[in-house]
């Protein structure tokens, strides 16, 4: 096997390294690095209208995003959440002192099942949170319905959701606050970083307060934290954002091959619901059975081909929570769904050659 894979799963996309200096060249005329320079001020304008949000907020990472987004509703006891995403989604809640209570995921979306959420709900039920998974939608008008009808908050985690849209709309201004990862192997990405995005101005100042340590100048407001991001991750995300449109077509176009590619095989694929634009995030497969996957990416791996497991385990089975309930669909996908390689530097040799594998190893495998 090669040291290196010769073909990763993903890889970030860099401009014209010109075009970054010349941000640098001016961050180092200024002398000025974070704490809401001008830059980042301009990122966060150009997002607000990129995205239609009227409160964007740019943070470290998408993970401190969601532990401000649970602090700023000032939840506690249980959430209501999904087992199939990354890791992150769960992790948040449970650094904020709060209870996952997970709730099965739809089969065809592999979001979370809004027909169940109800049964799910307690007296210690807070808020819902759930994952776009691979840039395709929730059920966010049933999700809505429900969390009016119980007085519930939501909070979308829409990590993989840039440039999705759901009646017209980003699919990252549904719910109370959405949160967004712009971390390197995300389709738009500032290196490291983040963001809050959401409708409400007090809700906003809030999240101001808490990312910025609680205090403005002498007075201690709140307890906070330091989720600010700086003008050098700015500078990427001014660089990149004219371009997603175009990272978005090329994905399209890359999806598309993929499916020829492969077609005839056994395989299936998530189901975007009507009415949704897709942002072509992730490339998933799910496979028959589980020991089929694993010949698959055996067999990628000997050709230097690298494949990820999003998402595997089920996050119900994460070994330091206990007593979490059974969600047999997404454990049924999260041991047979492997992401491809899938960003817009692929060309068509490489996708062929990528699906011939996967055809020569379904063909191969030991049935079940
Ligand atoms: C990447 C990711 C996160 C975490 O974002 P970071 O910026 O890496 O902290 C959270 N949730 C999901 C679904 C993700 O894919």
């Amino acid at each position: 096997m090669p040291a290196l894979p010769l073909i990763p799963v993903t890889q970030p996309f860099l401009p014209p390294l010109a075009e970054y200096t010349a941000y640098l060249v001016g961050i180092w005329e200024r002398s000025r690095l974070t704490n809401n320079g001008p830059l980042l001020l301009q990122l966060e304008a150009e997002l607000r209208h990129y995205l239609q949000i009227p409160y964007v907020h740019f943070t470290s990472n998408g993970t401190i995003a969601l532990q401000l987004a649970i602090r700023a509703l000032e939840l506690s006891g249980e959430i209501i959440t999904t087992p199939f995403s990354y890791v992150a989604t769960t992790a948040a809640i449970l650094w904020e002192h709060c209870s996952p209570v997970f709730v099965d995921i739809d089969a065809d979306t592999f979001c979370l099942d809004a027909t169940k959420i109800e049964a799910a709900i307690t007296p210690r039920t807070s808020a819902i949170l759930a994952t776009h998974v691979y840039g395709y939608p929730c059920d966010v008008l049933a999700i809505e319905a429900i969390a009016r009808r119980h007085g519930l908050r939501v909070i979308y985690d829409g990590a993989h959701a840039f440039g999705t849209q759901v009646a017209g709309r980003s699919l990252l201004s549904y719910g109370d606050i959405t949160t967004c990862s712009f971390h390197a192997t995300k389709l738009f990405h500032t290196g490291e970083g983040g963001a809050v995005l959401l409708h409400d101005e007090q809700l906003s100042r809030k999240v101001n307060l808490l990312k910025s340590f609680g205090h403005v100048g002498d007075e201690h407001l709140a307890l906070g934290i330091n989720g600010k991001n700086s003008e050098l991750h700015a500078a990427m995300g001014l660089c990149l954002l004219p371009r997603v449109a175009g990272f978005i077509a090329a994905r399209a176009e890359l999806y598309h091959w993929y499916r020829q590619e492969l077609a005839g095989l056994p395989l299936a694929y998530p189901h975007l619901p009507p009415d949704t634009v897709y942002n072509y995030a992730y490339f998933p497969i799910l496979l028959e059975t589980p020991a089929q996957l694993l010949q698959v990416q055996a067999l990628l791996a000997t050709h230097g081909i690298d494949t990820r497991r999003y998402f595997f385990p089920s996050l119900n089975h994460l070994p330091y929570l206990d007593g979490a309930a059974a969600c047999p669909v997404s454990e049924d996908a999260a041991g047979r769904v492997l992401c491809l390689p899938f960003y817009p530097q692929l060309d068509i040799e490489q996708v062929r050659r990528i699906a011939g594998l996967v055809r020569l190893a379904v063909a191969s495998a030991v049935p079940a």
